[in-house]
């Protein structure tokens, strides 16, 4: 299937042209025709599937077709709201809004918090077709009168299932009710848990049934592999890869803010640049450091679940667990930053011996043995015993058992979340990690890395120092 063979007008085609993409991804193929045909959607696709121009073209497709709507002010009125758990994945949407909508007389705007209230008044004073928006900003603006609701026609829940396990049901909630009843409703989760299942009932009517990729079957383009160390050597350890891979540009992960800080840190001491990205930074720091990393004049970005959440770049060559997820689920997440959309990408955790509960669960969760190996000089210390990880109120103990901090507060605010989440069936498919344990070094072929070992320098760069800003993600256009 090809992209003209969906039906949308051409000035989106050609801006689809322009980002070099050919070939509907599969959320694409099933969700396109759905939403032009203009009922509600319930689409079940993790990040990295494409689902954002899933449904960002036919929205605009619609939205295009019909002439702009004025508001009681006769002002442009919104038509299309486009909700996001998080401010990056908002203003990443927002962009892709803009770059596939260049040729078509539509705006757009995104709002969140973090920054001045005035500006976003200021630009909802012009007018906006389709807005982008984080809940909590979204709904100040409404108390505050200056957002007008009343003729949204296409509303998109992006991520539900992210957006509840960050507590913003209720939010959500406000939102329905300030948004018209006639609507066409289209709501994207990677899971479909009991509660995504009730907020479908309430939100959606008759919604068309779209699955792609299980949530928590891992991108087969994806090369995972654990590399076993000890607690203590694991800065020093990622220090190495980095300088001996010659890597560019990799998104590291911490389960703490704190520990992002030092981390980053410790590798600017080493000469590595880094920066972390983590809630409690400034919206203009996050905005910062993700687009010095994106343009590739940043080699290393060292996040927390929560604000990695919707970092899109293509072709992320390399995902690094610094430390393991305690939720599994996001270790899919995590490693979903890289291989996207058909790219290879490889994703390294550091294990040492207190994390083997985590590990453990992940497996399961992804019904795939990840392949050990471990550095020469940084093997786990014979004599180092595990013990419990400490996250916020909750202590992890060493043979599986986990103490609750009973609700309140996991290390990123989300409440330590029970363990028992259920785990969705899924098939794993694919990867077929072959081999265990044996030697890693970043500068060769991983053997045993199922479909995915390939040459060292995948990316065909040279060293660091000729790395030119932008040269990396050869994404056309104003990304
Ligand atoms: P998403 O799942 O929306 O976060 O998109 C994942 C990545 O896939 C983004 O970097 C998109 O730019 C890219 N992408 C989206 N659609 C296509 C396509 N049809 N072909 C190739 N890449 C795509």
């Amino acid at each position: 299937m090809n992209f003209t063979d969906l039906g949308l007008a051409e000035p989106i085609l050609r801006a689809v042209r322009e980002q070099g993409y050919e070939t509907p991804t599969p959320i694409q193929a099933q969700a396109i025709p759905a939403v032009l045909q203009g009922g509600d959607l319930m689409a079940g696709a993790q990040t990295g599937t494409g689902k954002t121009a899933g449904f960002t073209l036919p929205l605009l497709h619609r939205l295009a077709a019909d002439k702009p709507l004025r508001d009681a002010r006769g002002r442009v009125a919104i038509r299309a709201l486009i909700l996001t758990p998080t401010r990056e994945l908002a203003a990443q949407v927002e962009e892709s809004v803009r770059t596939y909508g260049k040729y078509l007389p539509l705006s757009s705007m995104v709002m969140f918090g973090g920054v001045g209230m005035q500006p976003q008044i200021d630009r909802l004073r012009k007018g906006v077709d389709i807005l982008v928006a984080t809940p909590g900003r979204l709904l100040d603006h409404h108390q505050q009168g200056t957002l007008d609701l009343s003729n949204v026609q296409v509303f998109v829940l992006d991520e539900a299932d992210r957006m509840l396990d960050m507590g913003f049901i209720h939010d959500i909630k406000k939102v329905l009710a300030i948004v018209p009843a006639k609507k066409q409703s289209l709501l994207f989760s990677a899971t479909f848990s009991d509660d995504i299942k009730a907020l479908a009932d309430r939100l959606l009517n008759q919604p068309a049934l779209i699955e792609v990729a299980r949530r928590n079957a891992t991108a087969e383009t994806i090369a995972q592999r654990v590399i076993l160390t000890g607690r203590e050597r694991k800065k020093e350890l990622l220090a190495q890869l980095i300088r001996e891979g010659d890597w560019h540009q990799v998104l590291v992960f911490t389960r703490m803010k704190h520990g992002a800080n030092r981390l980053a840190e410790y590798l600017c001491k080493e000469g590595i640049p880094a920066m972390a990205i983590h809630g409690n930074k400034s919206q203009g720091a996050r905005t910062k450091a993700l687009s010095e990393f994106k343009s590739g004049a940043l080699p290393v970005l060292v996040a927390t679940d929560i604000a990695a959440r919707g970092i899109d770049i293509d072709q992320l060559p390399h995902v690094v667990n610094f430390e393991l997820p305690n939720v599994p689920e996001d270790y899919v997440h995590r490693i979903g930053r890289t291989g996207r959309a058909g790219a290879q990408g490889e994703a390294l955790s550091l294990v040492c011996r207190d994390e083997e509960i985590f590990l453990r669960d992940i497996e399961k969760l992804i019904k795939r043995e990840i392949p050990r190996a471990s550095v020469p000089g940084f093997e786990p210390p014979a004599d180092e015993k595990a013990e419990p990880i400490v996250l916020g109120r909750m202590t992890i103990g060493v043979g599986g058992t986990r103490r609750g901090g009973g609700g309140g507060g996991g290390g990123q605010g989300r409440g330590s979340r029970p363990q028992g989440r259920s785990a969705h069936g899924n098939g794993g498919g694919g990867n077929g990690n072959g081999g265990g344990g044996g030697g890693y070094s970043p500068n060769r072929p991983q053997a045993g890395a199922g479909s995915n070992g390939r040459p060292a320098s995948r990316d065909g760069r040279g060293p660091r120092s000729g790395a030119t800003p932008g040269s990396r993600n050869s994404r056309p256009g104003p990304r």
